[in-house]
C-alpha cells in the first residue's frame, strides 16, 4: 500500500483569514481512504470567489479550520483498486468543486446525471463526508477524492489553465449549454471576473451570434473583445444604459456577488421569452423584483450550480478543440494570503491560481 501522504495546507481559522490570514498546519483529519479514492499531489489551485465567502462565514458559519480551494490540478500519486475511468498513478489529473454524491441508482438527481444537484453531495472542502470527516481543498499539498469526480486534463491544456476551468469554467459552461447558447441567441455576461471571463469565451465559442460582456467599469473592455466579445457595456459610465441595450439579449448569466446590483435593470436586456441566471452567489438576499419584469416579456429566471463530471470533461474537451485559454494570474502556494489580500482588491485577470512549486 503507498504511504500516506502528508495532508497540510492554509487553514483558516476563523472569520479573519478571509483577509489574507491563513495559517499553514495540518489538516486535523481526512477523509478515511476507500478504494474508489485518488490521492492527488497539487500543482495548482485556482482562486474563486466562494473561497473567500467560506472564510469569512459570510454564507454562514464555517466549520473551522477549513482549507478552502476547489480548482485543484494535480498528479494522481495513489489511486484505489476499484477506481473509476481508468485513472493511473502519475496520471494529471483534476477536482472542481465537488467531491461527492450518494451515486445511488434510486437518487433521481444522480441517476439523471446531474450529480452536482444531489442533496447527499460533498463539497470539495468544509463539508462533511458521510463517515463524519470533513473535506478539505486544494490551498495545499494533496487533496483526496472519490474517483468519480477526479477527471484527466487533456494533454492540450496545460494545468496552471486548466485548474480555474474546473470551478470557474463549468460553472459558465453548463448554463450556457443548457440554456441553448448558440447559434440564433444574444448572450450577455455580467459581471467579467474569474467566472464571467470563461461565460464570454464559452459564449462565443459556442457559436452565438452575439456576446456581450458587462461589467462595471470601462478598464476592462479592450480584454473582454479579445476573449471574443462583441460589444460591452460598463454600467457605471452610461446612467441609461438600461434603456439603451433594453430588449437586446436572449440568454444572461449572471456572476456578480453582490446583493446590490441592479437587477431590475438586467432583467430589462432581456428579450421576450429571454432567460436570465444567476450563478453568482451574494451573501445577502437578491435585490426586489416586480412581477411585472417577468409577466410583460414571459422571461424566465434561474440558477445554476457548478456542473456534474461528465460536463467537466465535455467542457475540457471542447475549451482544447476550440483553443480556449484561460487568463491568470499566477502566485506562489507560499503567498496564498497575499494572493486573497489582492483577490478582495478585485485585481484578478481574470483568475488567480496558486502554484505549488515543491510538485512541479
Ligand atoms: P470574481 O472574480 O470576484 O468576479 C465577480 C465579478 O462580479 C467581479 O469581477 C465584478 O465584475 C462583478 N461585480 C459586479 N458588481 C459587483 C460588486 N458590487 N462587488 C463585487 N463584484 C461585482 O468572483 P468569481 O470567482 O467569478 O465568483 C463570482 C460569484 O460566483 C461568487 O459569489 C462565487 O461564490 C459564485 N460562484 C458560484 C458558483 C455556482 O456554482 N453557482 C460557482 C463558483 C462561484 P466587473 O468588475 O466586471 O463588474
Ligand atoms: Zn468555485
Amino acid at each position: 500500500m503507498a504511504a500516506e501522504p502528508k495532508f497540510e495546507g492554509w487553514l483558516g481559522k476563523g472569520p479573519e483569514s478571509a483577509q489574507g490570514k491563513m495559517e499553514w498546519g495540518a489538516f486535523p483529519k481526512v477523509k478515511t481512504w476507500d478504494e474508489g479514492d485518488v490521492d492527488i499531489q497539487i500543482t495548482h489551485c485556482g482562486i474563486c470567489g466562494s473561497d473567500v465567502h467560506t472564510l469569512s462565514s459570510g454564507w454562514g458559519p464555517t466549520p473551522y479550520p477549513c482549507c478552502v480551494g476547489h480548482e485543484i490540478v494535480g498528479k494522481a500519486v495513489r489511486v484505489g483498486k476499484n477506481a473509476e475511468k481508468g485513472i493511473k498513478v502519475g496520471d494529471r489529473v483534476g477536482v472542481g468543486a465537488q467531491n461527492s454524491s450518494c451515486l445511488r441508482p434510486d437518487c433521481e438527481e444522480c441517476s439523471a446525471g446531474l450529480e452536482n444537484h444531489c442533496t447527499r453531495g460533498v463539497n470539495t472542502f468544509a463539508s462533511p463526508y458521510p463517515d463524519g470527516q470533513m473535506s478539505y481543498g486544494g490551498y495545499a499539498d494533496y487533496h483526496r477524492c472519490p474517483s468519480h469526480f477526479v477527471v484527466k486534463i487533456p494533454d492540450a491544456i496545460k494545468s496552471d489553465e486548466a485548474a480555474p476551468m474546473l470551478c470557474g469554467g463549468i460553472t459558465l459552461y453548463s448554463p450556457l449549454k443548457n440554456n441553448g447558447c448558440g447559434p440564433g441567441k444574444k448572450v450577455g455576461i455580467v459581471g467579467v471576473g474569474g467566472l464571467g471571463h470563461y461565460g464570454v469565451m464559452f459564449a462565443k465559442a459556442l457559436g452565438a451570434d452575439k456576446v456581450v460582456g458587462i461589467s462595471r467599469k470601462a478598464e476592462k473592455k479592450d480584454d473582454v473583445l479579445k476573449m471574443g466579445a462583441d460589444e460591452y457595456i460598463a454600467t457605471d459610465d452610461d446612467p441609461d444604459w438600461a434603456n439603451h441595450h433594453a430588449r437586446s439579449l436572449d440568454l444572461i448569466v449572471s456572476t456578480v456577488s453582490s446583493p446590490k446590483m441592479p437587477l431590475m435593470e438586467y432583467l430589462q436586456l432581456l428579450r421576450t421569452k429571454g432567460t436570465f441566471i444567476q450563478v453568482g452567489a451574494p451573501e445577502d438576499k437578491l435585490p426586489d423584483m416586480n412581477a411585472f419584469a417577468f409577466i410583460a416579456k414571459g422571461v424566465k429566471f434561474g440558477g445554476s450550480a457548478i456542473g456534474p463530471p461528465w460536463q467537466i470533461e465535455e467542457m475540457l474537451k471542447f475549451a482544447a478543440d476550440k483553443g480556449i485559454h484561460s487568463w491568470i494570474n499566477k502566485y506562489s502556494m507560499k503567498d496564498a494570503n497575499q494572493a486573497i489580500i489582492d483577490f478582495n482588491a478585485g485585481k484578478p485577470r481574470y483568475r488567480f491560481v496558486l502554484e505549488n512549486e515543491k510538485h512541479l
